[in-house]
């Protein structure tokens, strides 16, 4: 399942918010928080091992995301 999430250009990048931690990365990057974006929210985890409420969760514990 994806949604659409809201581009944010900074220096002529494409970035987003991390749905996970809420950082500013590029569009298409493996986020600080180790969750990979991919221009969507990929509830399901797209290319993630982790759903995206299971890596919120685990963010939230301090886990490491898969
Ligand atoms: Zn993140």
């Amino acid at each position: 399942m994806k949604t659409t999430t809201e581009i944010i250009l900074i220096n002529g990048e494409e970035c987003i918010h991390c749905p996970v931690c809420e950082r500013i990365v590029p569009l298409f990057d493996v986020c600080e928080c180790n969750w990979e974006n991919t221009g969507e929210t990929n509830i399901d985890g797209g290319p993630n091992k982790m759903t995206l409420a299971e890596a919120k969760e685990a963010y939230a514990k301090g886990l490491k995301i898969k």
